[in-house]
C-alpha cells in the first residue's frame, strides 16, 4: 500500500474513533475491527453477512453485528445504502448531504459518492419553491470486473 493511502486511512481511521468517542459509544473490539474492514473495502458497501463473516470481525454472533450496526447508523457513523437488490449494505458515513449510489446490476458491487452536481439539481426543486430538501439518486450498470465477465 503507498504511503500517503496509508497515511490517509490511518487519519481517517482516528477520525472515526473520535467520532464514536463524540457520540458517546464505547470503543469496543468489535468497532474497531469493523471500521478497519469498511475503510479497507472502500469505495464499496459491505452487506450485513460480508462484515458478519470476514475473518477481521472474527465472526461475532448475529446480534452482535445487528446491534452495533444499527447503532452506529443511529448515530450518524455508518450510511446504509441499498444494491440493485433492495438489500442494505453499509459503509462509513463520509459526507453529510445528499449522496450518489452507484450499484452494479450483477454483483451488486455497491458504491456512495457525493458529487458538486447534486446540490445544483437539487437547486431545480428549490426554484419551484420547495424547501426542505431530501434526494436519493441511483444509478445501476455493470462494475468493470462484470462488464468484462459478460463481453468474454
Ligand atoms: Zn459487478
Amino acid at each position: 500500500m503507498p504511503i500517503e493511502r496509508s497515511t490517509n486511512l490511518k487519519s481517517r481511521y482516528d477520525q472515526v474513533i473520535s467520532r464514536l468517542t463524540n457520540a458517546g459509544l464505547r470503543r469496543t473490539k468489535f468497532r474497531h475491527n469493523l471500521f478497519a474492514l469498511l475503510l479497507d473495502r472502500e469505495p464499496y458497501a459491505l452487506s450485513f453477512e460480508e462484515i458478519r463473516t470476514h475473518p477481521i470481525t472474527q465472526r461475532p454472533d448475529t446480534v452482535t453485528v445487528y446491534r452495533n450496526i444499527e447503532a452506529l447508523t443511529r448515530a450518524g457513523l455508518l450510511d446504509c445504502v441499498t444494491d440493485g437488490k433492495g438489500r442494505p449494505r453499509y459503509q462509513l458515513r463520509e459526507t453529510d448531504g445528499p449522496t450518489l449510489t452507484i450499484a452494479c446490476r450483477d454483483c451488486n458491487a455497491t458504491l456512495v459518492r457525493s458529487s458538486p452536481m447534486i446540490p445544483e439539481l437539487e437547486s431545480v426543486a428549490r426554484e419551484l419553491g420547495y424547501s426542505g430538501l431530501s434526494s436519493r439518486w441511483e444509478i445501476t450498470g455493470y462494475c468493470e470486473d462484470c462488464a468484462e465477465k459478460r463481453c468474454s
